[in-house]
């Protein structure tokens, strides 16, 4: 059986663990919180970085820093997870999808505009499959409109915009570390921003509404409640897991790019074929190799994709019902425009096994089955 997803694994993780427990000091913001936030805060070149539980927590922490109101609506794109638009319904917003472009299936720049109102307060651009958003056009968006721009760069650790990494580029950026993400902690995640303005209030809405974090900083000498806030931080031992993993971070990304190369160059016949469609990473975006997905022709084509290399003991996955078709979706949002890719694009997107560690000889087994079932049936 070949995995669709195994957990990263370095082989360190034990060791930190372990000096976490030796310490006793197992709670937030310990020695392994810190140094995973200075880590990402040099690589990353972002003066805030603020380990979470989650990228789902990190979101709600940014729409919390966003002043997001009741009434207020927040523009994302409707192929995405349910987090990006959880966090902002959670303060009372109204979603407004618009749709997403084909190539990357990132939202499309050229339809925020109209979806614009006068209630409009942020966009939420998604790198799905760690393939950057067009920041600028976003960006420039944002300014003419006031708006706040949160990045949902769950799937985007490690990579880059014109250079620039994902998540710093808006005035909130937000990582998961996920079990399923390129670098993992377990369950975790990161908020990011650059402007120092915000980094007060976000100590204290992740210290549970405490000016805790100044305390331990000796400068105050006693803390206290002084405003909203909840219990966004991990656990030292989580941050020992994901410590290590950053350490190895080069490691653990050159192996995901290989694998994604080796499914690009053996598809890449099926592509040209016209039996498959393969990512489109533009000029702009330096991808982190998150997931490799092939677009079939149709839906129905991919359950018989499916259930075929099932059959053959390969998992391959898809993922996101638009948010805009899902109950949730219905009563939270609205989708502004036509639907004309989303729901369309989604249902041919299928993606195929890609962890850190993967054999070459499972690799060249999932290439040779997917040969097989076009011969077979198409
Ligand atoms: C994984 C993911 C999330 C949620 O991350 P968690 O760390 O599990 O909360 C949010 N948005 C996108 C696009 C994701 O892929």
């Amino acid at each position: 059986m070949i995995d669709f997803n195994i957990a990263p694994y370095v082989g360190t993780e034990e060791t930190y663990i372990r000096q976490a427990i030796e310490k006793r000091k197992l709670c937030g913001d310990g020695t392994f919180t810190k140094k995973c936030s200075d880590w990402m805060k040099e690589q990353f070149r972002v003066n805030q970085v603020f380990l979470t539980t989650s990228c789902t927590h990190a979101l709600e922490m940014a729409a919390i820093l966003a002043d997001i109101q009741k009434g207020d609506e927040v523009i994302m794109p409707s192929y995405t997870f349910v987090s990006t638009a959880d966090a902002f319904v959670q303060r009372g917003a109204k979603i407004v999808f618009v749709d997403i472009r084909p190539d990357t299936m990132n939202i499309n720049e050229n339809l925020i505009e109209a979806a614009i109102t006068e209630r409009t307060r942020a966009i939420v651009p998604v790198h799905y499959a760690g393939v950057g958003c067009d920041m600028d056009s976003i960006n420039a968006l944002a300014k003419k409109y006031n708006l706040k721009v949160v990045e949902d760069a769950a799937q985007g650790f490690d990579a880059y915009y014109k250079g620039i990494p994902l998540g710093t580029i808006g005035d909130f950026g937000c990582l998961s570390f996920h079990e399923t993400k390129n670098l993992t902690m377990g369950e975790g995640g990161a908020l990011m921003f650059q402007d120092t303005a915000y980094q007060e209030k976000a100590e204290i809405i992740r210290e549970k509404g405490t000016n805790r974090s100044k305390f331990f900083r000796g400068q105050i000498d006693k803390y206290t409640w002084v405003g909203y806030g909840s219990s966004y931080l991990p656990s030292d031992m989580n941050a020992a897991y994901l410590w290590a993993q950053l350490e190895s971070c080069k490691t653990i990304q050159d192996d995901r790019m290989n694998t994604w190369n080796y499914y690009y160059k053996h598809l890449k016949p099926l592509a040209d074929s016209g039996k498959v469609e393969l990512p489109t990473i533009p000029d702009y975006a330096q991808h982190n190799a998150h997931m490799f997905y092939l677009k079939l022709k149709d839906l129905e084509t991919r359950s018989w994709f499916i259930s075929y290399l099932s059959e053959k003991g390969i998992m391959a996955v898809f993922h996101y019902i638009p948010l805009h078709i899902s109950p949730a979706g219905k009563k939270f949002g609205r989708f502004h425009g036509e639907d004309v890719y989303t729901t369309r694009e989604s249902e041919r997107l299928v993606r195929l096994p890609l962890y850190y560690g993967i054999s070459e000889k499972n690799l060249a087994y999932v290439v040779k089955t997917i040969y097989e079932f076009f011969e077979l049936k198409h």
